[in-house]
Protein backbone atom coordinates (compact mmCIF):
# COMPACT_ATOMS: atom_id res chain seq x y z
CA UNK A 1 0.00 0.00 0.00
CA UNK A 2 2.39 2.50 0.88
CA UNK A 3 4.32 2.46 -3.11
CA UNK A 4 0.38 3.06 -4.31
CA UNK A 5 1.07 5.94 -6.22
CA UNK A 6 -0.80 9.49 -5.30
CA UNK A 7 -1.28 12.36 -7.84
CA UNK A 8 -2.08 14.89 -6.06
CA UNK A 9 -3.79 17.90 -8.37
CA UNK A 10 -3.39 21.00 -7.18
CA UNK A 11 -0.75 23.01 -4.82
CA UNK A 12 -3.62 25.15 -2.34
CA UNK A 13 -3.89 24.45 1.00
CA UNK A 14 -6.41 21.20 0.43
CA UNK A 15 -3.80 19.48 -2.16
CA UNK A 16 -0.57 20.46 0.13
CA UNK A 17 -2.10 19.37 3.07
CA UNK A 18 -3.18 16.42 1.72
CA UNK A 19 0.01 15.56 0.47
CA UNK A 20 1.96 16.42 4.05
CA UNK A 21 -0.86 13.81 5.84
CA UNK A 22 0.47 11.19 3.22
CA UNK A 23 4.00 11.88 3.76
CA UNK A 24 2.97 11.66 7.45
CA UNK A 25 1.89 8.64 6.60
CA UNK A 26 4.19 6.58 4.89
CA UNK A 27 3.30 7.42 1.33
CA UNK A 28 5.29 10.26 -1.42
CA UNK A 29 2.33 11.49 -3.18
CA UNK A 30 3.07 13.55 -6.09
CA UNK A 31 1.00 17.35 -6.03
CA UNK A 32 0.92 18.24 -9.90
CA UNK A 33 0.00 22.43 -10.04
CA UNK A 34 -0.75 24.73 -12.90
CA UNK A 35 1.05 28.01 -11.89
CA UNK A 36 4.48 27.97 -13.49
CA UNK A 37 5.73 29.74 -9.97
CA UNK A 38 4.61 30.02 -6.25
CA UNK A 39 4.31 33.62 -6.35
CA UNK A 40 2.83 35.92 -3.05
CA UNK A 41 -0.81 35.53 -4.04
CA UNK A 42 -4.16 36.35 -2.01
CA UNK A 43 -4.36 38.03 1.39
CA UNK A 44 -5.68 37.18 5.31
CA UNK A 45 -7.30 33.69 5.96
CA UNK A 46 -8.69 32.70 8.99
CA UNK A 47 -6.77 29.55 10.99
CA UNK A 48 -9.67 28.47 13.52
CA UNK A 49 -9.18 25.62 16.10
CA UNK A 50 -10.13 23.25 13.80
CA UNK A 51 -7.63 23.91 11.34
CA UNK A 52 -5.24 25.03 13.88
CA UNK A 53 -5.18 20.76 14.76
CA UNK A 54 -4.66 19.64 10.94
CA UNK A 55 -1.83 21.70 10.48
CA UNK A 56 -0.45 20.74 13.99
CA UNK A 57 -1.37 17.02 12.54
CA UNK A 58 1.13 17.65 9.83
CA UNK A 59 4.04 18.90 11.64
CA UNK A 60 3.50 22.77 11.51
CA UNK A 61 2.85 23.87 14.75
CA UNK A 62 6.16 26.04 15.54
CA UNK A 63 6.31 27.79 12.15
CA UNK A 64 2.55 28.42 12.50
CA UNK A 65 3.22 30.30 16.06
CA UNK A 66 6.11 31.84 14.54
CA UNK A 67 4.48 33.11 11.17
CA UNK A 68 0.34 33.15 12.35
CA UNK A 69 -1.33 36.13 14.47
CA UNK A 70 -2.96 34.97 17.49
CA UNK A 71 -5.95 36.46 17.49
CA UNK A 72 -6.96 38.56 20.58
CA UNK A 73 -10.57 40.05 20.59
CA UNK A 74 -12.93 39.89 17.77
CA UNK A 75 -15.50 42.58 17.17
CA UNK A 76 -18.98 43.44 15.10
CA UNK A 77 -19.49 46.98 14.83
CA UNK A 78 -22.18 49.07 13.37
CA UNK A 79 -20.86 50.41 9.54
CA UNK A 80 -22.03 54.34 10.10
CA UNK A 81 -21.97 54.82 14.35
CA UNK A 82 -18.98 52.73 14.40
CA UNK A 83 -20.70 51.18 18.07
CA UNK A 84 -19.13 47.80 18.37
CA UNK A 85 -22.20 45.52 18.79
CA UNK A 86 -20.76 42.31 20.10
CA UNK A 87 -17.34 41.26 21.03
CA UNK A 88 -16.02 37.73 21.20
CA UNK A 89 -12.95 37.26 23.40
CA UNK A 90 -9.93 34.75 21.65
CA UNK A 91 -6.36 34.75 23.01
CA UNK A 92 -5.52 31.92 25.36
CA UNK A 93 -9.08 30.96 25.16
CA UNK A 94 -9.61 28.25 22.54
CA UNK A 95 -6.68 26.65 23.38
CA UNK A 96 -7.68 26.10 27.04
CA UNK A 97 -11.19 24.77 25.25
CA UNK A 98 -10.54 23.59 22.06
CA UNK A 99 -6.69 22.20 22.61
CA UNK A 100 -5.85 24.85 19.84
CA UNK A 101 -5.06 28.44 19.07
CA UNK A 102 -7.30 30.79 16.46
CA UNK A 103 -4.93 32.46 14.44
CA UNK A 104 -5.37 34.79 11.16
CA UNK A 105 -2.95 34.57 9.02
CA UNK A 106 -1.51 35.89 5.57
CA UNK A 107 -2.70 33.45 2.48
CA UNK A 108 1.23 33.82 0.99
CA UNK A 109 2.91 32.55 4.45
CA UNK A 110 0.75 29.86 5.14
CA UNK A 111 0.96 28.43 1.25
CA UNK A 112 4.83 28.87 1.63
CA UNK A 113 4.85 27.26 4.95
CA UNK A 114 3.26 24.13 3.79
CA UNK A 115 4.90 24.04 0.29
CA UNK A 116 8.45 24.09 2.20
CA UNK A 117 7.66 21.43 4.47
CA UNK A 118 6.29 19.00 1.42
CA UNK A 119 9.47 19.85 -0.27
CA UNK A 120 11.79 18.79 2.69
CA UNK A 121 10.01 15.69 3.39
CA UNK A 122 10.36 14.56 0.15
CA UNK A 123 12.38 16.94 -2.38
CA UNK A 124 10.88 16.95 -6.12
CA UNK A 125 7.22 16.49 -4.59
CA UNK A 126 5.97 19.73 -6.07
CA UNK A 127 5.62 20.09 -10.20
CA UNK A 128 4.23 23.13 -10.99
CA UNK A 129 3.25 24.30 -15.06
CA UNK A 130 0.92 21.14 -14.62
CA UNK A 131 -2.28 21.86 -15.44
CA UNK A 132 -4.17 18.67 -15.46
CA UNK A 133 -6.81 18.46 -17.96
CA UNK A 134 -8.07 14.92 -18.20
CA UNK A 135 -7.89 11.41 -17.05
CA UNK A 136 -8.18 7.67 -18.63
CA UNK A 137 -8.91 5.14 -16.03
CA UNK A 138 -7.92 1.43 -16.66
CA UNK A 139 -7.98 -1.45 -14.78
CA UNK A 140 -5.07 -1.26 -12.89
CA UNK A 141 -4.02 2.30 -13.30
CA UNK A 142 -4.61 5.80 -14.29
CA UNK A 143 -3.55 8.18 -16.87
CA UNK A 144 -3.19 12.12 -16.19
CA UNK A 145 -2.97 13.92 -19.20
CA UNK A 146 -2.11 17.64 -18.78
CA UNK A 147 -2.32 21.13 -20.75
CA UNK A 148 1.50 20.51 -21.88
CA UNK A 149 1.32 17.74 -23.23
CA UNK A 150 3.00 15.74 -21.04
CA UNK A 151 1.23 12.34 -19.79
CA UNK A 152 1.46 10.32 -16.14
CA UNK A 153 0.40 6.71 -14.75
CA UNK A 154 -0.80 6.86 -11.28
CA UNK A 155 -3.01 4.54 -9.29
CA UNK A 156 -5.17 6.96 -7.56
CA UNK A 157 -6.40 10.56 -8.22
CA UNK A 158 -7.03 13.35 -5.75
CA UNK A 159 -8.45 16.79 -6.98
CA UNK A 160 -7.83 19.54 -5.17
CA UNK A 161 -8.09 22.16 -8.05
CA UNK A 162 -10.28 24.57 -6.46
CA UNK A 163 -13.67 26.08 -6.84
CA UNK A 164 -13.02 25.47 -10.82
CA UNK A 165 -12.33 22.18 -10.35
CA UNK A 166 -11.35 20.21 -13.88
CA UNK A 167 -10.52 16.85 -11.98
CA UNK A 168 -14.53 17.59 -10.73
CA UNK A 169 -15.64 18.32 -14.55
CA UNK A 170 -14.17 15.05 -15.69
CA UNK A 171 -15.15 12.88 -13.24
CA UNK A 172 -19.02 14.31 -13.05
CA UNK A 173 -19.44 16.18 -16.11
CA UNK A 174 -18.73 20.07 -16.71
CA UNK A 175 -20.90 22.31 -14.50
CA UNK A 176 -20.03 25.76 -13.50
CA UNK A 177 -19.99 27.02 -9.75
CA UNK A 178 -22.55 29.26 -9.44
CA UNK A 179 -22.27 32.98 -8.77
CA UNK A 180 -23.18 33.57 -4.99
CA UNK A 181 -24.20 37.76 -6.14
CA UNK A 182 -21.52 38.80 -4.02
CA UNK A 183 -18.13 40.39 -4.48
CA UNK A 184 -14.96 40.03 -2.16
CA UNK A 185 -12.35 43.36 -2.04
CA UNK A 186 -9.10 42.67 -0.07
CA UNK A 187 -5.74 44.81 0.56
CA UNK A 188 -2.89 44.85 2.90
CA UNK A 189 -1.89 47.83 4.52
CA UNK A 190 1.12 48.29 6.55
CA UNK A 191 0.16 49.18 10.13
CA UNK A 192 3.25 52.08 10.17
CA UNK A 193 2.19 55.14 12.09
CA UNK A 194 -1.73 54.69 11.48
CA UNK A 195 -4.14 56.03 14.09
CA UNK A 196 -4.90 52.54 17.21
CA UNK A 197 -8.43 53.16 16.24
CA UNK A 198 -8.42 52.01 12.92
CA UNK A 199 -7.18 48.07 13.81
CA UNK A 200 -9.07 48.02 17.34
CA UNK A 201 -9.68 45.75 18.64
CA UNK A 202 -7.71 43.97 16.58
CA UNK A 203 -10.26 41.99 14.27
CA UNK A 204 -13.28 43.08 13.37
CA UNK A 205 -15.64 43.40 11.22
CA UNK A 206 -18.08 46.13 10.18
CA UNK A 207 -22.22 45.17 9.17
CA UNK A 208 -23.67 47.03 6.95
CA UNK A 209 -27.39 46.54 4.45
CA UNK A 210 -26.04 44.27 1.73
CA UNK A 211 -22.39 44.80 2.68
CA UNK A 212 -19.66 44.06 5.41
CA UNK A 213 -16.02 44.99 5.61
CA UNK A 214 -13.37 42.95 7.71
CA UNK A 215 -10.34 43.47 8.93
CA UNK A 216 -7.62 41.59 11.14
CA UNK A 217 -3.98 41.82 11.92
CA UNK A 218 -0.97 39.37 10.22
CA UNK A 219 2.59 39.34 9.76
CA UNK A 220 3.27 39.83 13.78
CA UNK A 221 0.92 42.16 13.78
CA UNK A 222 2.47 44.77 10.88
CA UNK A 223 -0.46 45.13 8.25
CA UNK A 224 -3.85 45.03 8.42
CA UNK A 225 -5.52 42.39 6.11
CA UNK A 226 -9.24 43.65 5.05
CA UNK A 227 -11.49 41.63 2.64
CA UNK A 228 -14.86 43.62 2.41
CA UNK A 229 -17.80 42.16 0.76
CA UNK A 230 -20.50 43.42 -0.90
CA UNK A 231 -23.39 42.07 -2.80
CA UNK A 232 -23.84 42.87 -6.77
CA UNK A 233 -26.25 41.01 -9.42
CA UNK A 234 -24.22 40.12 -12.14
CA UNK A 235 -20.49 39.42 -12.73
CA UNK A 236 -18.31 38.88 -15.97
CA UNK A 237 -14.60 39.03 -14.68
CA UNK A 238 -12.66 35.97 -13.72
CA UNK A 239 -9.42 35.65 -11.43
CA UNK A 240 -8.04 36.20 -7.73
CA UNK A 241 -6.99 39.50 -8.31
CA UNK A 242 -8.40 42.30 -10.66
CA UNK A 243 -7.69 45.33 -9.50
CA UNK A 244 -9.51 47.82 -7.79
CA UNK A 245 -9.46 51.47 -8.26
CA UNK A 246 -9.42 54.16 -5.09
CA UNK A 247 -12.63 55.42 -6.83
CA UNK A 248 -14.31 52.71 -6.82
CA UNK A 249 -13.41 51.38 -3.13
CA UNK A 250 -14.68 55.14 -2.01
CA UNK A 251 -18.01 54.28 -3.30
CA UNK A 252 -18.83 51.77 -1.50
CA UNK A 253 -17.16 52.64 1.34
CA UNK A 254 -16.36 56.33 1.70
CA UNK A 255 -19.46 57.45 3.37
CA UNK A 256 -18.73 54.76 6.53
CA UNK A 257 -17.19 55.52 9.83
CA UNK A 258 -14.03 57.09 9.67
CA UNK A 259 -12.59 53.75 11.74
CA UNK A 260 -13.14 52.24 8.03
CA UNK A 261 -12.99 54.49 5.49
CA UNK A 262 -9.63 56.08 6.91
CA UNK A 263 -8.42 52.71 6.52
CA UNK A 264 -9.33 52.21 3.34
CA UNK A 265 -8.13 55.56 2.03
CA UNK A 266 -4.45 53.86 3.87
CA UNK A 267 -4.28 51.18 0.74
CA UNK A 268 -1.90 51.06 -0.82
CA UNK A 269 -3.67 52.52 -4.48
CA UNK A 270 -1.99 49.57 -6.58
CA UNK A 271 -2.68 46.44 -4.44
CA UNK A 272 -6.40 46.17 -3.90
CA UNK A 273 -8.34 43.21 -5.95
CA UNK A 274 -11.13 42.41 -5.72
CA UNK A 275 -12.59 38.79 -6.75
CA UNK A 276 -15.96 37.14 -7.38
CA UNK A 277 -17.70 34.53 -4.66
CA UNK A 278 -19.15 31.23 -6.43
CA UNK A 279 -20.16 27.99 -4.63
CA UNK A 280 -21.69 24.59 -5.46
CA UNK A 281 -24.52 23.28 -3.98
CA UNK A 282 -23.26 19.78 -1.77
CA UNK A 283 -21.55 16.64 -3.92
CA UNK A 284 -23.73 13.90 -2.96
CA UNK A 285 -20.36 11.59 -3.96
CA UNK A 286 -17.03 12.83 -4.01
CA UNK A 287 -15.00 9.31 -5.24
CA UNK A 288 -15.55 8.17 -8.34
CA UNK A 289 -13.25 4.82 -9.08
CA UNK A 290 -9.43 5.88 -7.77
CA UNK A 291 -10.47 9.70 -7.97
CA UNK A 292 -11.64 11.66 -5.29
CA UNK A 293 -11.98 15.10 -4.10
CA UNK A 294 -10.68 17.58 -1.56
CA UNK A 295 -11.09 21.27 -0.74
CA UNK A 296 -12.73 23.53 -2.33
CA UNK A 297 -13.26 21.39 -5.71
CA UNK A 298 -15.22 19.21 -3.61
CA UNK A 299 -17.52 22.01 -1.15
CA UNK A 300 -16.51 25.01 -2.47
CA UNK A 301 -18.13 27.24 0.36
CA UNK A 302 -19.04 31.26 0.92
CA UNK A 303 -16.41 32.79 3.02
CA UNK A 304 -19.06 34.17 5.39
CA UNK A 305 -18.20 32.02 8.31
CA UNK A 306 -14.38 32.03 7.55
CA UNK A 307 -14.07 27.90 7.04
CA UNK A 308 -13.07 27.52 3.27
CA UNK A 309 -9.48 27.07 4.28
CA UNK A 310 -10.44 25.22 7.49
CA UNK A 311 -12.44 22.69 5.40
CA UNK A 312 -9.60 22.44 2.68
CA UNK A 313 -7.13 21.38 5.81
CA UNK A 314 -9.32 18.96 7.45
CA UNK A 315 -9.43 17.07 4.11
CA UNK A 316 -6.07 16.96 3.90
CA UNK A 317 -5.59 15.56 7.29
CA UNK A 318 -8.19 13.00 7.15
CA UNK A 319 -7.42 12.00 3.29
CA UNK A 320 -3.70 11.18 4.97
CA UNK A 321 -4.69 9.34 8.02
CA UNK A 322 -7.49 7.12 5.68
CA UNK A 323 -4.65 5.61 3.80
CA UNK A 324 -2.59 5.26 6.35
CA UNK A 325 -5.55 3.43 8.02
CA UNK A 326 -6.03 1.38 4.99
CA UNK A 327 -4.90 -1.91 3.22
CA UNK A 328 -6.14 -1.11 -0.14
CA UNK A 329 -7.07 2.53 -1.97
CA UNK A 330 -10.74 1.46 -1.92
CA UNK A 331 -10.94 1.06 1.88
CA UNK A 332 -9.17 4.25 1.74
CA UNK A 333 -10.86 6.21 -0.37
CA UNK A 334 -14.06 5.14 1.38
CA UNK A 335 -12.90 6.34 4.75
CA UNK A 336 -11.92 9.33 3.63
CA UNK A 337 -15.18 10.43 2.21
CA UNK A 338 -17.07 8.41 5.36
CA UNK A 339 -15.32 10.13 7.55
CA UNK A 340 -15.39 13.97 5.87
CA UNK A 341 -18.36 15.02 3.27
CA UNK A 342 -21.73 14.88 6.06
CA UNK A 343 -19.15 18.11 8.10
CA UNK A 344 -18.08 19.76 5.00
CA UNK A 345 -21.17 19.94 3.37
CA UNK A 346 -23.08 20.77 6.38
CA UNK A 347 -20.41 23.88 6.81
CA UNK A 348 -21.38 24.73 2.93
CA UNK A 349 -24.90 25.10 3.98
CA UNK A 350 -24.51 27.15 7.16
CA UNK A 351 -21.59 29.24 5.46
CA UNK A 352 -24.78 30.41 2.82
CA UNK A 353 -26.94 31.37 5.81
CA UNK A 354 -24.09 32.97 7.28
CA UNK A 355 -24.35 35.82 5.23
CA UNK A 356 -27.65 37.40 6.56
CA UNK A 357 -25.18 37.91 10.12
CA UNK A 358 -22.98 40.00 8.62
CA UNK A 359 -24.84 41.87 5.52
CA UNK A 360 -27.48 42.82 7.89
CA UNK A 361 -30.21 45.40 6.54
CA UNK A 362 -30.79 46.62 10.45
CA UNK A 363 -27.30 46.65 11.86
CA UNK A 364 -29.03 48.58 14.64
CA UNK A 365 -30.64 46.19 15.96
CA UNK A 366 -28.30 43.35 15.60
CA UNK A 367 -28.43 40.57 18.23
CA UNK A 368 -25.50 38.15 18.24
CA UNK A 369 -27.75 35.85 20.76
CA UNK A 370 -30.23 35.03 17.22
CA UNK A 371 -27.31 34.34 15.00
CA UNK A 372 -25.93 31.12 14.66
CA UNK A 373 -22.05 31.12 14.30
CA UNK A 374 -19.17 28.72 13.27
CA UNK A 375 -18.66 28.77 17.48
CA UNK A 376 -21.68 28.53 18.37
CA UNK A 377 -22.43 25.85 15.72
CA UNK A 378 -19.72 23.70 17.31
CA UNK A 379 -17.18 23.64 14.66
CA UNK A 380 -13.82 24.40 16.84
CA UNK A 381 -14.91 21.44 18.50
CA UNK A 382 -13.29 18.99 16.06
CA UNK A 383 -9.41 17.35 15.43
CA UNK A 384 -8.85 15.81 11.93
CA UNK A 385 -5.83 14.46 13.51
CA UNK A 386 -7.78 12.37 15.80
CA UNK A 387 -11.32 11.86 14.70
CA UNK A 388 -11.96 7.98 13.75
CA UNK A 389 -11.85 7.54 10.37
C1 LIG B 1 -4.33 32.51 -6.12
C2 LIG B 1 -5.35 32.35 -5.03
C3 LIG B 1 -5.58 33.41 -4.15
C4 LIG B 1 -6.55 33.28 -3.14
N1 LIG B 1 -6.73 34.32 -2.28
C5 LIG B 1 -7.61 34.19 -1.25
C6 LIG B 1 -7.78 35.26 -0.30
O1 LIG B 1 -7.14 36.30 -0.37
N2 LIG B 1 -8.68 35.07 0.72
C7 LIG B 1 -9.42 33.92 0.81
O2 LIG B 1 -10.23 33.78 1.73
N3 LIG B 1 -9.27 32.90 -0.07
C8 LIG B 1 -8.38 33.00 -1.10
N4 LIG B 1 -8.22 31.96 -1.98
C9 LIG B 1 -9.05 30.75 -1.80
C10 LIG B 1 -8.63 29.89 -0.63
O3 LIG B 1 -7.26 29.66 -0.64
C11 LIG B 1 -9.40 28.58 -0.78
O4 LIG B 1 -10.78 28.86 -0.82
C12 LIG B 1 -9.20 27.63 0.40
O5 LIG B 1 -7.93 27.78 0.95
C13 LIG B 1 -9.39 26.16 -0.04
O6 LIG B 1 -8.19 25.70 -0.63
P1 LIG B 1 -8.08 24.71 -1.85
O7 LIG B 1 -6.71 24.14 -1.77
O8 LIG B 1 -9.23 23.79 -1.91
O9 LIG B 1 -8.22 25.64 -3.13
P2 LIG B 1 -7.20 26.74 -3.68
O10 LIG B 1 -6.51 27.43 -2.59
O11 LIG B 1 -7.99 27.54 -4.65
O12 LIG B 1 -6.10 25.88 -4.46
C14 LIG B 1 -6.33 25.20 -5.68
C15 LIG B 1 -5.00 25.04 -6.39
O13 LIG B 1 -5.20 24.25 -7.57
C16 LIG B 1 -4.53 24.86 -8.66
N5 LIG B 1 -5.21 24.46 -9.90
C17 LIG B 1 -6.37 24.93 -10.40
N6 LIG B 1 -6.69 24.29 -11.53
C18 LIG B 1 -5.72 23.37 -11.74
C19 LIG B 1 -5.48 22.39 -12.74
N7 LIG B 1 -6.33 22.22 -13.77
N8 LIG B 1 -4.38 21.60 -12.66
C20 LIG B 1 -3.49 21.76 -11.61
N9 LIG B 1 -3.66 22.69 -10.64
C21 LIG B 1 -4.76 23.47 -10.70
C22 LIG B 1 -4.61 26.35 -8.34
O14 LIG B 1 -3.64 27.10 -9.03
C23 LIG B 1 -4.40 26.36 -6.84
O15 LIG B 1 -3.04 26.38 -6.49
C24 LIG B 1 -7.29 32.06 -3.00
C25 LIG B 1 -7.05 31.00 -3.89
C26 LIG B 1 -6.09 31.12 -4.90
C27 LIG B 1 -5.84 29.96 -5.84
Amino acid sequence: MKDTRIAVIGAGMAGLTAALSLQKNGFKPIVYESAPELGEVGAGLTISPNSTHGLEYVGLADELAKKANVTQTQAIMHYKTGEILATSERGDIPRQKYGANYYQIHRADLHEMLCNAAEKNDPGCLVLGHAFESYTERDDETEITFANGDTVTCDVVIGADGVRSVVRGAMFGPEDPKFTGNVAYRGLIDKGNLPHDLFTPSSGVAIAPRKAFTRYLVRDGSVINFVAFVRRDGWNEEGWSIPVTQEELMEEFGDWHPRISNLIKAAPKDKVFKWALYDRDPLDQWTKGRVTLTGDAAHPMLPFMGMGAAMGIEDGAVLGRAFGASSDIDEALTRYEAARKERANYVLLMSRKARERLQSDNPEQYDDSKHKNEESLGLFDYNPGTIPV
